[in-house]
């Protein structure tokens, strides 16, 4: 089995008939590009770039910045390579920029509706991603975190074309994103599911909280019938969707994922083994059947036991 896995590594993450599922690495710093070359990543489907804002008491100049966007991008040449923009607040607090005084952080400002507030720090990224993708040739595609709806999808889509970005797109982590998925695909260039606060936020569970945590599972069927609706629409208009939460590292999952339609998968390097081997034993007829019942709820222990 592991000899296996490491057989297909040079490979593409295919499916049993051929149908190409391109397996992506989640980032955290530039030099996490090691394991995701090493594990044979076909790209970057998340790059977090809170590491250049954590533990300074300022924002990072755009020249540090484009420094930093570019030693990541000259790794990946010819290849795509999806940056997200700073998810400053709730789990991811930030001295300087995150409200200290809300009593719902996780439904307080975050992401795109902090970057709105420090429209400053949003336009430093986005100068900084432009003058790094001037300088490099790999396939850059750049996302804002926590968007709520199409409105705030065009907003931003908007704003980063305007600096000259090519390829803009949001995450889809709420529910309301989800239930608009049409109208949003019809304004974002792509969509990457981040499955991990969509749980949370389906759920109505702290993704923080241990007392919590047995409703922490994008098995849960409400989860995927989220997750069919960006991917249905998606599908409908010729957006690419993919998923970039744990939910992508999880073998089983990732077969599901696939059937549901999502057309990439991205997660942290020691799971595109197992993932890519998995793929590699279905073909889309059966994944589309497991994702059936899995959006039945055939594969869901209930949190709480029977
Ligand atoms: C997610 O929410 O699934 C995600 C990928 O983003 P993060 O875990 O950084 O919030
Ligand atoms: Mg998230």
């Amino acid at each position: 089995h592991a000899a296996k896995a490491k057989e297909l590594r040079g490979k593409p993450g295919s499916l049993k008939d051929g149908t190409h599922i391109p397996l992506l690495a989640n980032v955290g710093k530039p030099k996490d590009a090691d394991p995701a070359l090493e594990y044979g990543a076909e790209g970057v489907g998340l790059f977090r770039t809170e590491f250049l804002f954590i533990g300074n008491s300022e924002p990072p100049s755009v020249e540090e910045q484009t420094k930093a966007y570019t030693e990541l991008l000259s790794r990946f040449p010819g290849k795509k390579v999806v940056i997200r923009l700073l998810d400053a607040g709730a789990d991811k607090p930030l001295p300087f920029l995150t409200q200290e005084d809300e009593p719902n952080p996780a439904l307080g400002l975050r992401g795109l509706r902090t970057l709105r507030v420090h429209k400053d720090v949003i336009e430093g990224q986005l100068k900084a991603l432009a003058a790094a993708d001037a300088q490099t040739n790999a396939d850059l595609w750049v996302m804002a975190p926590m968007v709520s709806d199409e409105h705030e999808a065009a907003y931003f889509v908007k704003l980063g074309k305007s600096f000259g970005l090519k390829k803009v797109g949001v995450m889809a982590e709420v529910p309301s994103i989800a239930l608009m998925a049409d109208k949003v695909a019809q304004v974002a260039d792509f969509v990457s599911i981040g499955t991990n606060d969509l749980t949370q936020y389906t759920m109505a569970a702290d993704r923080t909280l241990g007392t919590v945590s047995n409703y922490q599972t994008a098995w849960h069927p409400a989860v995927l019938r989220m997750i069919k609706l960006i991917a249905d629409a998606g599908n409908k208009y010729g957006m690419p969707v993919g998923v970039c939460g744990e939910a992508a590292a999880d073998p089983d999952l990732a077969v599901v994922l696939a059937g549901i339609g999502v057309n990439s998968l991205s997660m942290t390097p020691v799971a595109l083994d197992d993932v890519r081997a998995e793929l590699a034993n279905w073909t889309m007829d059966e994944a589309r059947e497991k994702a059936e019942k899995a959006l039945n709820g055939e594969f869901y222990k209930p949190a709480w036991g029977d």
